[in-house]
């Protein structure tokens, strides 16, 4: 049996997106930019997907911006709204549980000369308005807070905190990564909301494949200069094929929404019951409601997330430590630590996330699976045979 619980990292690609690229991949080759009749049907069927992403996320189609993917959204959205700030607006605000593509292009920006600041989460990874008014500034040109976090699924109340961010200045540019959120959950895109990225693959759409929404009137500055695609703002031959596969998958996801949402919420539920029940030691992190539907996400005393991973590998089983993008680094995430734990209790996550497309059966073998791999990390760890034997203090009560 082999259970994929990586929905977060990417997503299989469906059927839908599959078949709407097809044409566009074998003899709809035209240049989108070009003239003649084979280009125009690729044109064509560009802006026809443009429309139907838009209607699915309730914008405009001429807010919405093709990209190639959520790490080159959020970049745009962060090195335009600092661009666009000139002189007088030189500070960045991002949350604390921020993804690294916001996270490492913040950064690249404070050594460029940008003050960053970072709103704090509580425990449960949500910002809260106060915390984020706390951090503004006169001089802040770009505020940017996760729709749902990847790691933990925490969910953010965005509409309120754009209206905060408002409040404090309209100018400030209010973005937000909705990478997890699109497709999955509706997306709180009131008028504050000055941008939002998105990427094709974490909703079954292919790899390499986004968009940034930037609301009618906010004139960020293109990333990329070149043949003047995207009405100036985005240059790279169009990615007809691409587009096509968004358009199809976020409309399958979205005409599903809810019927999919409950049946990945009560197979999360399902997992997250059970391995509380069968594993000692172990705790849920992120928000208990304001979740994302697919997302369960523990630690677990004296485990290696690395080695649980591994471990579960080995019995057919999909999932991650933290999140895909960190896991080459030994760091403990920032997100685990930014919600309170502890680094040495941060080591010890795990992260599985289900979609619509995952069977009950599915969840008895991965609850078992865990049960094992658990019980055959804590075996090889002096931490838990040194614990057993002695309870550390403030260690294993941590977890109870
Ligand atoms: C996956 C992910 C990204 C990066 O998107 P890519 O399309 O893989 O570049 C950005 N933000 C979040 C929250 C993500 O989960």
């Amino acid at each position: 049996m082999f259970v994929y619980c990586d929905n977060a990292a990417t997503t299989p690609l469906c059927k839908q997106a599959l078949e709407a690229m097809m044409p566009w991949l074998e003899t709809g080759y035209g240049n989108a930019s070009s003239i003649y009749k084979l280009a125009r049907e690729a044109k064509r069927a560009l802006e026809d997907a443009r429309r139907t992403a838009a209607d699915c996320l309730g914008v405009a189609a001429e807010e919405l911006y093709f990209t190639s993917g959520g790490t080159e959204s959020d970049n745009w959205a962060l090195k335009g709204a600092c661009e666009l700030g000139g002189d007088a607006r030189r500070h960045i605000v991002i949350s604390a549980v921020e993804h690294h593509a916001v996270v490492n292009t913040a950064e690249y920006l404070q050594k460029k000369g940008y003050s960053l600041s970072e709103a704090p989460v509580n425990a449960s990874g949500t910002v809260k308005p106060d915390a984020l008014r706390s951090v503004l500034r006169p001089g802040t040109a770009i505020v940017s807070v996760i729709s749902a976090n990847n790691e933990i699924g925490t969910v953010q109340p965005i509409a309120e905190l754009a209206r905060t961010v408002k409040e404090f200045d309209k100018e400030i540019l209010f973005h937000t990564d909705a990478v997890q959120a699109a497709g999955h959950i509706p997306l709180d895109v009131t008028p504050d909301v000055d941008m939002f990225s998105l990427s094709a693959h974490k909703f079954g759409g292919p790899k390499g494949f986004g968009a940034l929404y930037i609301k009618s009137g906010v004139k960020l500055p293109p990333l990329l200069h070149g043949g003047g695609h995207e009405r100036g703002r985005r240059s790279s031959t169009e990615n007809v094929a691409g587009a096509a596969g968004l358009a199809a998958a976020l409309e399958y996801m979205t005409g599903n929404r809810e019927a999919f949402a409950e049946k990945a919420a009560a197979l999360r539920d399902k997992l997250i019951g059970g391995i509380l029940a069968a594993v000692p030691y172990c705790r849920v992190t992120g928000h208990r409601e304001r979740r994302l539907p697919g997302t369960a996400s523990f630690i677990f005393a004296a485990v290696e997330g690395e080695s649980l991973v591994l471990q579960l590998d080995t019995m057919g089983v999909a999932g991650s430590s933290g999140s895909a993008c960190a896991s080459a680094s030994l760091d403990p995430s920032h997100v685990l630590l930014a919600i309170g734990l502890p680094h040495e209790v941060a080591h010890g996550s795990l992260r599985l996330t289900v979609s619509h497309a995952n069977t009950d059966k599915e969840m008895d073998h991965v609850i078992q699976s865990v049960k094992t791999a658990v019980e055959r990390c804590r075996s090889m760890s002096p931490l838990w045979n040194a614990a057993e034997s002695c309870p550390v203090e403030g260690f294993l009560r941590f977890y109870e």
